[in-house]
C-alpha cells in the first residue's frame, strides 16, 4: 500500500529557495484584478504590444498547412540557423556557422541552457546591476553563484570595467548582461564595452555572455556587440531571440550564437529538456529574419516616442528621479524620496516592494519594483503600451504619490 502520511511528502530545496519571476508575478496580479472588473494598466510585463506581423504569421500558417508539424533538430532547423547565420553577418559582421547556433523555446530557455551547461556548484558568475531577474535565479538554480556588481542612477545604471574586475576570481565562469539592459533600458557605448574586453585579456578563464535581445530598441546608437572585439567571439556567447524584434513573445522562440563547444553542450542539455522549439514557429522565424524589416524599425521608432513622452510625464512628478535610457523599453526611476511616507491608511512605504504595491492597489499601475532586479531604490516601467495608457498611468502615479506624507 502507497504510504498516504503526506508529511514524507515534499517538493525539492531547488524549487523551495527559488523566488518566483517578479515580472510574471506583478503581471499575474495586473491580470487578476482586470479579472475582477478593475481598470488596471499593466506596465509590468516587458512585451510588445504589438500583434506579431502578418507576413510572420502567415509563414507559419502556410508551414501549418504543409503538414510541417513534427519534431527538427535539437539545436533547430538547419534552414533557420541559416537564416540566424546570415543576421548575424548582415547586422553585427559576425561570421558563424549553423552548428554554433542553437534555436530554443525562449531566449529564457537559453540562459538555463548555457548555465547549466557552464557551471558546476560553487562557479561564479558576475551580473551587472540592475539586472534581469530570471539570470539571478537561473544562476542559482544550476548551482553557481551570482556576484553583483552594482550601479545606480548617478552612473546611468553601468558599471564599468574596473568594477567588474574588482570581483574577478578564479571561481569565476563568464560575465552575464543585457544591452540594451533589461531593466535600466542603458545601453553600454562601444567604449564601455571595448574597456571591458580589454580588460578581459589578463582573464583567459572568463567568458562573457551578451544577452542582445533587445539590440534593435535602441535609440543612440547603432548596435554593438563585444563579440566583434579583441578576439572575444572565441569566448563570447550572443543570446537573442524573436520575442521583442518581431513581437513574437508567445512563439517562444530564442537562439545563441556560442563557441561549437558550448553550442554543442547546450544542444545536448535541451535533447533531454525540451527536444527543441517548435517546427511551424521557426519556420515563420526565417521569414522574420529574412524578410523587410521595416515592422521592427517601425516598432522601434514608436518606443523611442514612447519614452520621450513617459520621461516628460514622470519628470513632472516631484520627488522621482528619472533615468533617460537609451533602449529597451523600460524606464527604471529611482524611487528612494518617498520611502518613510504614509499612506491614507497609515501603512508606510518602507521599500520599492511596497511602492510598487501601493501604486498597484491606489493607481491601479502595475509595475516591478527594482528589487528582484538588484536595485531596491527603483521600480520598472514598461513603456510597451499605448500613448494614451501611459498618459493616463502617469497621472495617475503622480495623484497616487501625492497623497503620500
Ligand atoms: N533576456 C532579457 C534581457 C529579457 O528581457 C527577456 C524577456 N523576458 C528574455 C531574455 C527572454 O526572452 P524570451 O524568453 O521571450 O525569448
Ligand atoms: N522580458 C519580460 C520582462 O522582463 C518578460 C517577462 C519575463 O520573461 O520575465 O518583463
Amino acid at each position: 500500500m502507497m504510504n498516504s502520511d503526506m508529511s514524507t511528502l515534499s517538493l525539492s530545496r531547488l524549487v523551495l529557495e527559488m523566488q518566483e519571476s517578479a515580472t510574471l508575478k506583478m503581471a499575474k496580479m495586473a491580470r487578476e484584478l482586470k479579472a475582477k472588473g478593475q481598470d488596471v494598466i499593466d506596465l509590468s510585463l516587458g512585451e510588445p504590444d504589438f500583434d506579431t506581423p502578418a507576413h510572420i504569421k502567415e509563414a507559419a500558417k502556410k508551414a501549418l498547412d504543409e503538414g510541417f508539424t513534427k519534431y527538427t533538430p535539437v539545436n533547430g532547423l538547419l534552414e533557420l540557423r541559416e537564416a540566424i547565420v546570415r543576421k548575424l553577418a548582415r547586422e553585427n559582421d559576425l561570421q558563424y556557422t549553423p552548428n554554433q547556433i542553437v534555436v530554443s523555446n525562449g531566449a529564457k530557455q537559453s540562459v538555463y541552457n548555457l548555465c547549466a551547461a557552464l557551471l558546476d556548484p560553487g562557479d561564479e558568475v558576475i551580473i551587472p546591476a540592475p539586472y534581469w531577474v530570471s539570470y539571478y535565479e537561473i544562476i542559482k538554480m544550476t548551482g553557481g553563484v551570482p556576484i553583483i556588481a552594482y550601479s545606480n542612477i548617478e552612473n546611468d545604471f553601468k558599471c564599468t570595467a574596473d568594477q567588474i574586475e574588482a570581483l574577478i576570481t578564479d571561481r569565476t565562469k563568464f560575465i552575464l548582461y543585457s544591452s540594451p539592459c533589461n531593466p535600466s533600458g542603458s545601453v553600454f557605448s562601444y567604449d564601455e564595452l571595448k574597456a571591458i574586453a580589454t580588460m578581459l585579456q589578463s582573464y583567459e578563464h572568463v567568458l562573457v555572455v551578451s544577452d542582445e535581445i533587445y539590440e534593435h530598441i535602441n535609440f543612440a546608437d547603432r548596435h554593438y556587440t563585444i563579440a566583434s572585439m579583441d578576439n572575444m567571439q572565441d569566448r563570447t556567447v550572443i543570446i537573442n531571440g524573436m520575442s521583442k524584434a518581431y513581437a513574437m513573445t508567445g512563439w517562444r522562440l530564442g537562439y545563441i550564437a556560442a563557441p561549437t563547444w558550448i553550442a554543442e553542450a547546450c544542444t545536448k542539455i535541451q535533447g533531454q529538456v525540451t527536444s527543441g522549439a517548435t517546427s511551424f514557429g521557426q519556420k515563420a522565424a526565417v521569414t522574420a529574419l529574412d524578410a523587410d524589416q521595416k515592422p521592427t524599425i517601425e516598432m522601434a521608432e514608436a518606443f523611442h516616442r514612447r519614452r520621450d513622452l513617459i520621461i516628460g510625464l514622470l519628470e513632472q512628478i516631484p520627488l522621482l528621479l528619472v533615468n533617460r535610457p537609451q533602449g529597451a523599453f523600460y524606464i527604471f526611476p529611482d524611487v528612494s524620496a518617498y520611502f518613510g511616507k504614509t499612506a491614507k491608511n497609515g501603512s508606510v512605504i518602507k521599500d520599492a516592494d511596497d511602492l510598487s504595491l501601493y501604486l498597484l492597489a491606489e493607481a491601479l499601475v502595475s509595475t516591478v519594483s527594482g528589487a528582484a532586479f538588484g536595485n531596491d531604490r527603483c521600480i520598472r516601467l514598461s513603456y510597451a503600451t499605448s500613448e494614451a495608457k501611459l498618459k493616463e498611468s502617469a497621472s495617475r502615479i503622480e495623484k497616487a504619490l501625492s497623497q503620500l506624507s
